[in-house]
């Protein structure tokens, strides 16, 4: 599977899940208008972005519908933004590596979210495991399988520290 389909697919799940997001509508993201000058022109979009991920100084987001006069990363493309003397104001640095994306705990869902709870709260994501060798491992006797390729997301409770696995598959 090439990494466009699984872009495309996180797209469609976003873009039908997307009522269901928190809006951070305080925030603003300054969006450089070329990645090789980050000190500006930019365009600043107050909306039309998931924030996905934040840690202190820095955040992972995504546009949904991404601010005219910019056309170097496209909708639903995971950003690496660094926060600004304005704390309430981030900065588009980059695309966010795969490795980020493992980092800040961000799942590439193949189906729509299937976010597990436990002690009555969503569970927290810890990481995925993708396959597409599993397929041809088809146990003897074994009435269903996986085919083509599946990503198993492992979740954990935050109280009482049960696992749980999700799979799923194209
Ligand atoms: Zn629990």
């Amino acid at each position: 599977m090439t990494t466009a389909f699984r872009w495309e697919c996180r797209g469609l799940f976003f873009a039908a899940s997307g009522r269901r997001r928190v809006r951070f509508s305080r925030v603003k993201i300054l969006v450089p208008t070329s990645p090789q000058k980050l000190g500006g022109p930019f365009v600043t979009a107050e909306e039309g972005f998931h924030i996905i991920a934040r840690r202190e100084a820095t955040a992972i987001i995504e546009f949904f519908d991404r601010p005219a006069g910019v056309d170097w990363f496209d909708e639903f493309e995971l950003l690496f933004c660094a926060k600004q003397h304005d704390p309430e104001t981030f900065k588009v640095i980059r695309k966010a590596t795969d490795a980020e994306r493992k980092e800040y705990r961000i799942p590439v869902w193949i189906q729509d979210e299937e976010v597990p709870e436990c002690c009555g709260k969503p569970m927290q994501f810890v990481g995925q495991i993708d396959d597409d060798r599993l397929c041809g491992e088809r146990p003897a006797g074994a009435k269903l399988w996986w085919h083509d390729a599946a990503s198993f997301y492992v979740f954990t409770c935050a109280q009482c520290l049960a696992c749980k696995a999700v799979g799923q598959q194209f």
